[in-house]
């Protein structure tokens, strides 16, 4: 039965048995006011007449007055003749009562109207003896009615009240649990009611929406599987070695090229946590010892690591990639796991020896013929070779200058193939920052004249000696000092100076020039770097140059600078 009919008809059955219960009451209670109506208007009234009769033939007796008063009682007594044998009485009254208007004081006459009252009376009160037992009856006719439609009614409203509210609830009650379970993606739940009410057809539509669901979880499922599985056949097919570690580091994937150069099996290191498997492999070693704890995607590092597989060395640079996501609702990244990707450089790094070798070769060669045209240049100069007017002698130095800077580069080239191929040759000595110092200024000295540049030196007394290779450091400081020269104004000021910091000796090169933009700061010690528009006659070899020379020999190199504000170059060596 549909839910609104049980409750109509619950509710409409209630309504019955007000109803009813109200018809039983005013019915019996009607019946029981007609009873004793009866009583009132038949007898009670009677009696009251019988006794102002008494009472006015007493007064009769006494002052033979009060005939009027009889005959009125009278009157309404023979209106109100109900029982059997009251209407004799009463003609008996009337007859009695003519013959004692006639003589008042007839005693006999007297006692027959009391004697004829009395029979009136009795009557009566026999009669409602009678209809006081009718009333009983009615009344006990009248509680069983109630007994009974109370009862029906009671046995009906306890029925409905037990079953009425659990046909609603409960229903209700396992929909909201089984809504409670799909909510919790257990989509195979669903509900089963016999009946074919409005919660059966609820419960067909939560069964075909639970179906549904279990249908499109199922399928997305099943397209995830596929683009998993795309997605690892494609990380597989990857020609450049990839791992993927999750946020705790653990090896979520790994392809067969990453596989092949660590001689790793995959079923050995899924699933483990990076520090295990380095444990036993050293390229894991050294691709996961610096991963950042935490990252944002931008920090990213790049760095050249040699690898011996296949019975060859292969050069891949190793980037890490941080791989965050922005949680639903949230407004923080969160790091969940970072790709680690070598790439191939092998050719590049060919390319660059070949290169490296090749430049080497060309400055080593181009060296004794520049040399020998400085020579040359020499002898024009000499006086006994003979005399050269004054344009030859302006050619004469221009030729110089330019061989001075070619020297200058192949030089520079050719110390820079010795770092690449780290063939720098160090005679690392006890040495002194003094004559490290002198060897530099004494080299700068005509280009400082030149360009009416002051050098002002400041050196700490007593300083002491240093772990160092004289030539290449005071190459280092000739470069400062060539840099500062070049980008100081006419008639400016340097400030060399040496001092002690802690067991280091600090070497700085300050000039008042234009100074070094931020952007560039980090770049300028790389290879071939020039600041942009800045003078094109260097080779933006001669930092990197120097950094490699310093850091060979232990020591660390640096700038300040601020842009128009001059640049401090320093380096710091250890002492002896
Ligand atoms: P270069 O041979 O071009 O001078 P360096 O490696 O010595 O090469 O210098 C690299 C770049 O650094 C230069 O091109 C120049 O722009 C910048 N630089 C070096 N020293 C200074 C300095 N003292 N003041 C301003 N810029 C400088």
């Amino acid at each position: 039965m549909k839910i609104k009919a049980k409750l109509t008809l619950g509710i409409g059955l209630l309504f019955f048995m007000i109803l009813l219960l109200s018809s039983v009451g005013i019915r019996n209670i009607n019946a029981l006011k007609n009873d004793s109506e009866n009583i009132l208007i038949a007898n009670y009234n009677t009696l009251e007449y019988a006794r102002n009769m008494l009472l006015a033939l007493d007064e009769i007796q006494l002052k033979a007055g009060g005939f009027e008063d009889f005959q009125k009682n009278l009157d309404k007594q023979k209106q109100n003749v109900t029982e059997q044998g009251e209407g004799k009485a009463t003609g008996h009254i009337e007859h009695h009562l003519q013959l004692l208007k006639a003589n008042p004081h007839d005693a006999t006459l007297h006692l027959l109207i009391r004697k004829d009252i009395s029979e009136i009376m009795r009557l009566n009160m026999i009669a409602i003896q009678r209809k006081s037992d009718i009333a009983k009856e009615t009344a006990r006719t009248a509680n069983l009615w109630i007994v009974v439609s109370s009862t029906i009614c009671f046995l009906l409203g306890m029925t409905l009240l037990v079953n009425l509210p659990s046909n609603i609830a409960n229903p209700v009650k396992e929909l909201t649990n089984s809504i409670r379970e799909i909510a919790a993606k257990n989509y195979s739940q669903r509900v089963y009611y016999k009946s074919k009410n409005e919660f059966g057809e609820l419960a067909d539509s939560f069964n075909t929406m639970a179906e549904k669901l279990e249908e499109y979880n199922n399928s997305n499922l099943s397209k995830l599987l596929i683009e998993k599985k795309r997605i690892e056949t494609l990380i597989n097919n990857m020609h450049e070695p990839v791992i993927g570690l999750d946020e705790n580091k653990s090896i979520l994937f790994i392809n067969n090229e990453a596989l092949k150069i660590s001689g790793l099996r995959s079923e050995d290191v899924v699933g483990k946590t990076a520090q295990e498997v380095a444990a036993s492999n050293d390229l894991v070693r050294s691709l996961i010892y610096d991963l950042s704890e935490q990252g944002d995607g931008s920090n990213q590092q790049n760095e050249s690591i040699k690898i011996y597989a296949d019975d060859k060395e292969s050069y891949f640079e190793k980037e890490v990639v941080n791989i965050t996501i922005l949680p639903t609702g949230e407004k923080e990244k969160k790091l969940i796991g970072q790709v680690i990707v070598l790439k191939n450089i092998t050719p590049f790094k060919e390319l660059d020896f070949a290169k490296t070798n090749f430049i080497a070769t060309v400055s080593h060669e181009l060296k004794t013929p520049i040399s020998s045209i400085k020579m040359s240049l020499q002898l024009l100069e000499n006086a006994q070779t003979g005399t050269v007017n004054t344009e030859q002698q302006q050619l004469i130095d221009s030729i110089k200058e330019d061989s001075d800077r070619l020297l200058k580069i192949t030089g520079e080239l050719l110390n820079m193939s010795q770092v690449e191929t780290g063939n720098i040759q160090l005679s690392i000595q006890e040495s002194t920052p003094a004559r490290i110092l002198e060897y530099a200024l004494e080299a700068v000295k005509v280009q400082a004249e030149q360009k009416q540049v002051e050098l002002i030196v400041d050196t700490e007394e007593n300083l002491p000696t240093i772990k160092a290779d004289t030539e290449k450091t005071a190459w280092v400081m000739i470069n400062f000092l060539t840099n500062a020269i070049r980008y100081s104004n006419q008639a400016g000021q340097i400030h060399v100076q040496i001092k002690r910091l802690d067991n280091l000796v600090h070497f700085s090169v300050k000039d008042e020039g234009k100074g070094i933009d931020s952007r560039y700061r980090s770049k300028i010690f790389n290879r071939y770097f020039q600041v942009p528009g800045s003078a094109k006659s260097g080779t933006g070899l001669g930092l990197a140059i120097s950094k490699e020379f310093i850091e060979a020999q232990g020591g660390h190199i640096g700038v300040n600078s601020e842009i128009g504000m001059g640049s401090t170059f320093y380096f710091d060596l250890a002492k002896f």
